[in-house]
């Protein structure tokens, strides 16, 4: 039987031949590769400075510790989210308050309005799946109380909101090159895109053994860096991540066309351009229609069966959250086969088992 996957990684004949001539450079670690992976990067994403390190997670570890927010002070992020999202906080001392998400699955702005309060300091808006969080509403409500808003990227590189690039709408912003994400590199990967060069310069410098130049250490740092030979590969799918990207939509757009009238299609808010680094759905019997889909050979994912709030890691620390509508998607929702190598045939027959399954 022919199984469809969640996601493919991309490859190329180019990738394979640029790894290679890395390998014969001598060189590994921020080399050239690096320092232009993070120039293009930062002309792509319309801001002054990209930083790479080896995940979003250890990016945005190093960025929190360089934005040094009083200890007990609280960050507000969606619980519905990957659970790396809410670590880089509790790293730092800092204490997340979770915020629900509207039906784009993004951060509903007015559970958010309700959930400030004087020791709060920032907001971490998620771009689930692909789509911009609502942000006019996300920076008016970080305005009017002085919050800082870092924007989590990790799902939508290439998104656009307000015609935008996510990744230049608050502080700064954190991307995963993750062998799932729009953009990968054959491993770990990630950064932070910001404007303000002298966070970018602390936070390059702690990635890096808190260094400021070869043999004089400022402060004690960390080894976050990255490399050479993933740089190579991540420039080569910059090339061609729009491409990917409208692939994806395309992809979207004909799953929108024949799923309709079985299960809830995702919706894109006005002004924003979704990049589908998943499609999710919304379903009856969910955990049935899951595996007659896998009888089909077509895999599927649930993001994600147990949010953040609920998480041990997370009561044990900072008790119970009431986020209802929350908990009410983890039962509903159904991620398909999403990547841009998905052939119009395949997006096809997975929609005619989603179909047949509901007729029974
Ligand atoms: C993947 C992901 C992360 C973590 O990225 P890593 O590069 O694996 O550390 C954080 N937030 C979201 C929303 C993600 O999807």
């Amino acid at each position: 039987m022919k199984t469809i996957p969640l996601s493919r990684v991309y490859d190329s004949d180019e990738i394979r031949r640029r790894v290679v001539e890395v390998i014969d450079s001598g060189q590994f670690i921020l080399g050239p590769e690096c320092k232009l992976f993070e120039k293009e990067l930062a002309e792509y994403l319309g801001t002054s400075r990209f930083v790479l390190s080896n995940s979003w997670t250890s990016a945005v570890h190093l960025l929190f510790l360089a934005l040094d927010f009083p200890r007990g002070s609280e960050v507000l992020l969606p619980s519905l989210t990957a659970f790396p999202s809410v670590e880089p906080i509790c790293h730092a001392g800092l204490n997340p308050v979770f915020v629900e998400v509207d039906d784009t699955y993004c951060l509903d702005p007015d559970d958010l309005e309700r959930k400030v309060t004087s020791r709060s300091v920032g907001i971490l808006p998620v771009h689930l799946y692909g789509q911009p969080a609502d942000l006019a509403r996300v920076r008016e409500c970080a305005d009017r109380h002085g919050l800082v808003v870092i924007e989590d990227c990790a799902q939508a590189i290439g998104a656009r909101c307000e015609g935008r690039r996510v990744g230049s709408f608050g502080k700064a912003a954190g991307f995963s090159f993750y062998p799932s994400k729009n953009l990968t590199v054959c491993g770990d990967g990630g950064g932070i895109a910001t404007d303000d060069d002298g966070l970018a310069e602390r936070v390059a410098s702690l990635r890096d053994h808190g260094r400021s130049s070869k043999y004089l250490n400022d402060r004690l740092g960390f080894n976050m860096r990255f490399n050479e030979i993933q740089a190579a590969v991540g420039r080569c799918q910059l090339k061609v991540l729009e491409d990917l990207n409208r692939r994806r939509r395309e992809i979207a757009r004909l799953y929108g066309e024949l799923l309709q009238g079985t299960v809830v299609t995702p919706t894109e808010r006005p002004g924003v351009e979704h990049v589908y680094h998943l499609y999710v759905v919304r379903a009856d019997r969910r955990d049935e229609l899951q595996l007659h889909l896998r009888s089909h050979g077509i895999q599927t994912g649930i993001h994600y069966p147990i949010p953040v709030h609920r998480q041990p890691a997370i009561t044990d620390r900072f008790g119970e959250s009431r986020l209802p509508f929350t908990d009410q998607l983890t039962g509903q929702i159904l991620s398909l086969p999403m990547y841009p190598g998905l052939s119009d045939d395949e997006v096809d027959f997975v929609a005619q088992k989603v179909r047949s399954f509901y007729r029974g």
